[in-house]
């Protein structure tokens, strides 16, 4: 995989990629049968780096391509003074590579959400992107002794793609903890992308996506995550401090 070398926000190695840049990356990654885990960073991820240093670790260890998930990683990557094209945020790549999958025959896994939520968004995947093929369901509520039956169903699926909608940080250290064994290509996290195809959260308009609104529609969607969004004026201070 040939790809721009990434930059540091807040010491976090970003990929500076366009959307269409990740997709032919991943697409080669498939045709080559290269394994590779894909980290889409937000600001709350790159927040959750600063405080949980193990996160960080297995997350600089591991991740093959971290992306700039959203306006917040984009504007702290140019203000800091690097070149970043666009956004690619995880539910937008995860629609993407359904697209790729649909043209070229590979499998995904949907690994997360509620009982009955991937399903439901395999049924909404199989609608927008005809002839997918979701070589299997799994819900996100397990314990860990669970994980190798997982692991094993996953791997006999003959699923190319893992998608891991388990919310950060728990996406990210599960697929790191069973790189090994995993054997689809991709392994992404993707947060609450299942709940938005299953009809159960909404994503905020694209006009407030692009006027950098999506952490407002979400509070007002989701009072409750006020305190995890704190996280966001803090990332704005940190990056603010650094750029000096
Ligand atoms: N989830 C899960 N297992 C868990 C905890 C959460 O599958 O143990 C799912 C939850 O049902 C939701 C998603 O993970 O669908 C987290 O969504 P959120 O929007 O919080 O994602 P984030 O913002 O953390 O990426």
């Amino acid at each position: 995989m040939h790809i721009k070398a990434p930059v540091k926000i807040l010491d976090v190695p970003v990929h500076p990629l366009t959307m269409a840049e990740t997709v032919a990356a991943l697409d080669e990654c498939l045709t080559s049968d290269r394994k590779v885990f894909v980290v889409t960073a937000n600001a709350e991820i790159i927040m959750m780096c600063q405080k949980d240093m193990e996160y960080k670790d297995i997350i600089l260890r591991n991740a093959g391509l971290i992306l700039p998930d959203g306006a917040g990683a984009v504007w702290a990557g140019r203000h800091l003074g690097y070149d970043i094209p666009e956004r690619v945020t995880g539910f937008d790549l995860f629609n993407n590579l359904l697209k790729l999958s649909a043209k070229k025959g590979y499998k995904s896994y949907f690994f997360g959400g509620a009982p009955g939520v991937a399903e439901m968004a395999g049924n909404k995947a199989t609608t927008l992107y005809p002839g997918v093929i979701i070589s299997g369901f799994k819900n996100g509520f397990f314990d860990d002794e669970e994980s190798g039956a997982i692991i094993n169903e996953i791997n006999s699926s003959g699923a190319d793609i893992l998608f891991a909608a388990l919310g950060a940080p728990k996406q990210e250290k599960w697929l790191a903890a069973h790189l090994m064994e995993l054997k689809p290509k991709i392994l992404m996290g993707i947060g609450g992308s299942f709940d938005v195809f299953a009809g159960k959260m909404e994503r905020a308009p694209k006009w407030m996506q692009d006027a950098s609104l999506e952490w407002a529609f979400r509070l007002y969607k989701q009072p409750k995550r006020w305190v995890r969004m704190l996280a966001l004026p803090e990332f704005v201070l940190k990056v603010l401090w650094k750029a000096k």
